[in-house]
């Protein structure tokens, strides 16, 4: 196949190849992304706790604790520059009893060290009037205001169409699979074309140290770490207004109590090391583990409400620090690796810093004067009913709702997949299609057919989430399929042999 060229390739398109993307489509210089998935955020960037961080559990002195404050800094222009789902809803961590109150007062030491500003004390009496719901037990708590939530993958898609509309090419579907280095050039072959870069952007999550051996750097060495999370029904919205947090272990961030942006309450994470890069199950253990300390700050939490469950694998490193930074055996190919939390957080700020490497190393051109900072997005059920019924009346397919739990029309859908969708997840991910109380019981015959009718292919080809995850097995010899973009009335013969 014929060679592409660029001047810099990003290989990976989670959270941070989004955003470091989206950070050079300032600058006059040719930008690729390649994903092995068939979509974005596929990777750890979807499967999180959305929280942004305010910095205060990491490390003084680390790229983390660096990276985090200033990521979290940088949220609130970035997300209204994208239109992106964020809330600035503070984080509270409380202390179970008096032992752990030194405890408190080392992370309040540590957060002003980092830079982390408005954080406050807050006594027993305060702690139940902000959280009515928090165990009366707890005695002591830090409030937080920096930190808020959002939806992850709303921010990579964001990060990344806004990244294209400046002019960088997004060529999904492509595992890298092996790299030469020639003239000071890269030559990253995928399982489609080959592409030439003068400088290669290692933004792999957990295939960053595979991608880095590819060129003989054995530096990066991934310990593959998993937390399950489990969502519970909205109804439970309000539960906590804040992220609660009991005390840090050694190995994460403990597991909390999060409020999501769109009204769920969300438990977890756990933190476990696993074997293989690809563990993405949640177990009994887990659940358990998780409802247990749940149970530890809010009692009241029901252990009937949990309507999904996911795991997100996080690229953990043995130094537990960022690793950014040009490889030890190339200087035009740079390692960002070992991204785990607060990874979403610091994103754009690692996004900035990499641009920073670039200039410095001279590799970065001027910068543009067409660059648009912006994405617009419609979301109906956002929208007072006035204001939605003028949607209608311009466009029916306003009023044609797909998804019940979640109030997601036919136009959305389209939309969705005008944007970029391909697979039931790219919807999910990019309108909450399915994402509901039912978990997609409802609409997914019907996300199915329209995926079908606007991409121009048969249903058996849609898939969830890309090859091997087709959800038909294909057509019925001499039956029908119901024309369901029709209302699920009308009734199309196919017949196989003209397929
Ligand atoms: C359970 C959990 C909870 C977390 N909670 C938070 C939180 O609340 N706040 C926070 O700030 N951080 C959190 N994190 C961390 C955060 O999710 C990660 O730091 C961040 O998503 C990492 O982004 P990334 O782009 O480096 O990785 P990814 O999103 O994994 O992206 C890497 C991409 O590279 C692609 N790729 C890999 N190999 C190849 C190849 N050979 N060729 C082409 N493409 C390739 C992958 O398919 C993937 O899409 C959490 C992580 C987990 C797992």
């Amino acid at each position: 196949m014929k060679p592409i060229r660029t001047e810099l390739l990003i290989i990976g398109g989670g959270v941070v190849g989004a955003a470091i993307a989206r950070a050079l489509s300032r600058y006059q210089l040719q930008v690729a992304l390649v994903e092995k998935e068939v979509d974005v955020a596929f990777g750890a960037s979807k499967a999180n706790s959305g929280i942004v961080h305010s910095g205060i559990h990491d490390r003084p002195g680390s790229l983390k604790a660096q990276l985090c404050v200033r990521g979290n800094q940088l949220f609130p222009q970035l997300v209204e520059e994208l239109a992106v789902l964020y809330k600035k809803n503070g984080q509270l961590i409380v202390a179970r009893n008096a032992e752990e109150l030194p405890l408190l007062d080392e992370l309040l030491a540590q957060g002003r060290t980092n830079g982390v500003t408005g954080i406050a004390w807050v006594n027993q009496e305060d702690l139940h009037k902000l959280e009515p719901n928090l165990a009366p037990s707890l005695c002591r708590g830090l409030l937080v205001e920096a930190a808020g939530i959002v939806v992850p993958f709303d921010l990579v898609q964001a990060l990344m169409e806004n990244a294209v509309a400046n002019g960088v090419q997004l060529k999904l579907g492509r595992r890298v699979v092996k790299i030469e280095v020639v003239n000071d050039e890269f030559i990253v072959y995928t399982n489609h074309e080959p592409i030439i870069a003068k400088t290669v952007i290692n933004a792999a999550g957990l295939g960053a140290g595979e991608v880095a051996a590819l060129i003989g750097d054995d530096s990066i060495q991934i310990q593959p770490r998993q937390g399950e999370e489990y969502i519970l029904d909205r109804q439970l919205e309000g539960l906590v207004l804040r992220t609660i947090f009991p005390l840090p272990t050694s190995t994460s961030k403990g597991i909390l109590i999060i409020p999501t942006v769109e009204g769920n309450i969300m438990l977890g994470p756990t933190a476990h090391s696993v074997d293989f890069t690809t563990d993405r199950g949640t177990s009994l253990r887990g659940w358990q583990e998780v409802y247990q300390m749940a149970q530890v700050l809010v009692p009241g939490v029901p252990d009937n409400a949990v309507i999904a469950s996911f795991a997100g694998v996080r690229a953990s490193v043995p130094a537990n620090d960022f690793i950014i930074g040009p490889s030890p055996v190339s200087p035009g190919f740079i390692n960002v690796a070992g991204i785990d939390s607060p990874g979403l957080t610091a994103a754009p700020a690692i996004a900035e810093y990499v641009v920073a490497l670039l200039k410095e190393a001279g590799r970065l051109g001027k910068e543009k004067r067409d660059f648009n900072p912006r994405r617009t997005v419609l979301r109906p059920s956002r929208l007072n009913l006035q204001a939605w019924n003028g949607l209608i009346r311009n466009e029916p397919a306003y009023g044609q709702l797909v998804c019940r739990c979640e109030q997601i029309s036919a136009a959305e859908i389209k939309a969705a997949i005008k944007r970029g969708a391909t697979t039931l997840d790219g919807i999910k991910l990019r309108t909450r299609a399915g994402m509901g109380r039912c978990q997609g019981g409802f609409c997914s015959p019907h996300l199915i057919m329209l995926l079908s009718s606007e991409l121009g292919l048969p249903p058996w080809q849609i898939t969830k989430n890309g090859p091997g995850s087709e959800l038909l097995a294909g057509p019925l010899r001499g039956k029908t399929v119901a024309n369901l973009e029709e209302g699920g009335h009308e009734e199309k013969c196919v017949d196989p042999e003209s397929i």
